[in-house]
């Protein structure tokens, strides 16, 4: 086992089964072993690639949208431009990079950053070209008009299951056989009322932490003005068991090696959309997003400059991003935004 397994099964021991948020709190954020806390887990040579990291458009295409978006707003300043779990730094250094020409926009703003993981901060301090302020939650994010970006961040989120049985509810626990670890299920009151007619056998997820994460950033936007545009996989009220663990991009069993894996779950867009007051688009798929951003365009006036193999991963990467066999159609977007301001650029207003 590794040395977070025994630290948790010690734990469980002493005080009983953990739910599964606070073991994926553990196995991602643990300050000595936790798996964002510990390294860089980016990259071909990490356990997973992030949009951003496939390439440059990605951060340029969004950083683009929201800054058309605080143009339509009325270029209000000074104002903060944030990103939730920026991971290395390549998006924001990307948005900030392509809005060079945007006028008043690089005067305005103030760039924000919410990390909890000090290995990332570092890395982000080096990639991204201007002073920024770190938070360890949207909490204590500046009152002002904000501008947010967020891309892959609620996956990362810790999670509770429950399981609908013959009798009712049961929430899915990690406990001990012996001194091995386990699931196991403890019995649990309705999670959510929009479970409330599940059938039997249903399995259902929600991510405690959002809701006041998604509060956090509308109040900002609601008193001040701005938009939030999230990026992650998921849908519509996600439905079953998605949790997957990862480690050097194979799947494995999510008690297998605690702190040494990466964890994620499906992102429930409507537990997002029901924690804010705020207007928002409907959910859209990456691939579309960024047509309608005019990636097409960005990546044929790059690929002039570019021969070879060069050519050839910026080509393999654009399909990578839009292909709805690839990223396109497994990545969903949404945007929030002040009420009685324009959409961000590229969304739709929800059809219900
Ligand atoms: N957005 C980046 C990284 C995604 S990975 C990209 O697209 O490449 C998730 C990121 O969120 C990491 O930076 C991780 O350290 C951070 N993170 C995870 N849980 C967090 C939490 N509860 N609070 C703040 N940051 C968190």
């Amino acid at each position: 086992m590794t040395p977070l397994g025994l630290l948790l099964a010690q734990r469980i021991a002493a005080t009983g089964p953990m739910t599964l948020a606070d073991w994926m709190a553990e196995c991602l954020m643990h300050p000595a072993h936790g798996y964002y806390a510990t390294r860089d887990p980016f990259g071909t040579k990490g356990d997973f690639v992030t949009a951003p990291e496939i390439s440059q458009m990605f951060g340029e295409l969004l950083g683009l949208a929201l800054a058309q978006s605080w143009l339509d707003q009325g270029s209000p300043s000074p104002f903060t431009l944030a990103e939730l779990g920026p991971g290395r730094g390549t998006l924001m250094a990307d948005a900030l990079r392509a809005t060079h020409g945007v006028p008043g926009f690089h005067e305005g703003l103030q760039v924000h950053l919410v990390e909890t993981s000090p290995t990332l901060r570092t890395m982000q301090a080096r990639t991204i070209p201007l002073p920024a302020q770190w938070h360890n939650s949207t909490i204590t994010l500046p009152d002002a008009p904000l501008f947010l970006l967020a891309n892959e961040f609620f996956d990362a989120l810790p999670i509770r299951q429950y399981q609908r049985g013959t009798t009712g509810w049961h929430e899915r626990m990690v406990g001990l056989d012996g001194d091995r670890l386990v699931f196991g299920l403890a019995p649990s009151p309705l999670p959510d009322a929009r479970f409330a007619t599940d059938p039997q056998e249903t399995v259902v997820e929600t991510c405690p932490a959002a809701p006041a994460i998604i509060d956090a950033i509308s109040a900002r936007i609601l008193h001040h003005g701005g938009a939030a545009i999230i990026v992650d996989y998921g849908g519509w009220r996600s439905k079953g068991d998605t949790l997957q663990a990862l480690r050097a991009h194979q799947p494995e069993h999510p008690l297998a090696n605690p702190g040494l894996a990466d964890l994620t779950a499906h992102v429930d867009f409507e537990a997002l959309c029901l924690a804010t007051p705020l207007p928002r688009s409907g959910l859209i798929p990456q691939g579309i997003l960024l047509k309608r951003l005019g990636i097409d365009q960005r990546a044929a006036r790059l690929a002039a400059g570019m021969t070879g193999e060069c050519l050839e991963n910026h080509r393999a990467a654009h399909h990578r991003l839009t292909d709805p066999a690839e990223m396109g159609s497994l990545f969903q977007t949404l945007a929030f935004h002040a009420p009685g301001t324009p959409l961000p650029p590229g969304f739709d207003a929800p059809e219900t």
